[in-house]
């Protein structure tokens, strides 16, 4: 199907779908909004609540480490005291 197809009057097939998706889009937004909320501010506070400070013993280096992450992120040495 041709976008230029003219529909009505001047109206293209390529124009009625650009006014479908903003009808669809208004639609979808306040659905939209917290999911997207949630993926911008919720990601951050998972990741905090998964991290333990830790200091390395090997190189200095002091931060917060994925609790499963077992490994100084600076020169890999293991993580063995996490310090909670
Ligand atoms: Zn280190």
């Amino acid at each position: 199907m041709n976008l230029d197809t003219i529909v009505f009057n001047d109206i293209t097939v390529g124009r009625m779908l650009f006014w479908v998706a903003v009808v669809v889009a208004i639609f979808m937004l306040p659905k939209m909004v917290p999911k997207l909320y949630k993926l911008i501010f919720g990601k951050k506070k998972v990741n905090l609540q998964h991290t333990v400070y830790f200091a390395c013993s090997n190189c200095g280096w002091e931060g917060h480490i994925s609790k499963f992450g077992t490994r100084c992120p600076k020169c890999d040495a293991p993580a063995g005291d996490l310090d909670t």
